[in-house]
């Protein structure tokens, strides 16, 4: 496995790779970052990962300084995986040159997170655009865990640069609650709640049927949750996978929701 510091390194070993998989990460690794490494590894000739927690798309200073980071760890795992390079950039080699232009969303996709965290998937395209230029990958690796920011990655970059991104399934635990780095952030008690909130979506999404009260029912069930669960919902909306569209017909759709335990901000859709 080759460690990667700097742009020079990166584009000394990645010469003459062809098919390369690209898997880009924040690191704090869990079986959802592996299952996303195992897939390129599959697919590709050769994987390159990319550990950077991108000060660009954290909405708050005290949220980006607490991120977990776990570097040891992390190339430990990668290392047991043979990964052929690891891309390990400070923000100077990411961040050395002015954009040509702005990057702003549609109207259309002002939603969801792009809502409540403002310049959050702004942050996201432009290291994504930055990665991508850089590293030359023919796929992409991402989790359906972050629908909306695969959402936009795709559209973004699949314009830009003749490469795919491959949307890969979320991993959960054995609880059944979607695996994050950030669920490091949280004890005992706080993932068992996170377990009990996620299976109480998913058994009310066997409930919902294609109806018009379809969207009294989610505001009902936020409510709920919030007094249930004592949690703070940010949002629980039925949305069409393919466009994130509001939807009132389960086919095709999920629920996606975000909410807070404590301080620490969950996204999970089902
Ligand atoms: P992060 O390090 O959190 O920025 O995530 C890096 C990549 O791993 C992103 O494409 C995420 O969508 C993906 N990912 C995070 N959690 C999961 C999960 N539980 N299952 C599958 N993919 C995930």
């Amino acid at each position: 496995m080759k460690i990667l510091l700097n742009n020079n390194d990166l584009n000394e070993a990645l010469n003459n790779v062809s098919r390369l998989g690209f898997v880009p990460t924040m690191g704090s690794f869990h079986k959802g970052h592996i299952s996303l490494i195992k897939r390129s590894k599959k697919v590709c000739n050769k994987t390159i990962v990319s550990i950077f927690v991108n000060p660009k798309q954290f909405n708050n200073r005290k949220d980006f300084r607490e991120y977990p980071r776990n570097i040891k760890k992390d190339l430990s795992i990668l290392k047991k995986l043979k990964v052929n390079f690891v891309y390990l950039p400070g923000k100077k080699h990411i961040y050395n040159s002015k954009r040509a232009s702005k990057i702003k969303l549609n109207k259309n996709d002002q939603i969801l997170c792009a809502k409540f965290r403002k310049g959050h998937f702004e942050g996201v395209i432009d290291v994504m655009d930055r990665l991508t230029n850089l590293i030359k990958p023919s796929k992409i690796f991402m989790g359906e865990k972050d629908m909306q920011q695969l959402y936009l990655v795709k559209d973004y970059i699949e314009k830009r640069y003749k490469c795919k991104i491959i949307a890969c399934k979320t991993v959960r635990d054995e609880g059944g609650f979607a695996l994050s780095s950030r669920n490091l952030l949280l004890n005992n008690n706080q993932i068992k709640k996170a377990r009990n909130l996620t299976n109480h979506i998913f058994d009310f999404k066997k409930t919902l049927k294609n109806q018009k009260k379809i969207f009294r029912l989610l505001q009902q069930k936020k409510n709920d949750l919030d007094k249930l669960f004592d949690v703070k919902v940010e949002y629980l909306e039925l949305r069409n996978t393919k466009n994130l569209k509001i939807s009132s017909k389960i086919q095709k759709s999920k629920i996606f929701i975000a909410y807070y335990i404590n301080k620490v901000r969950l996204i999970d859709n089902f």
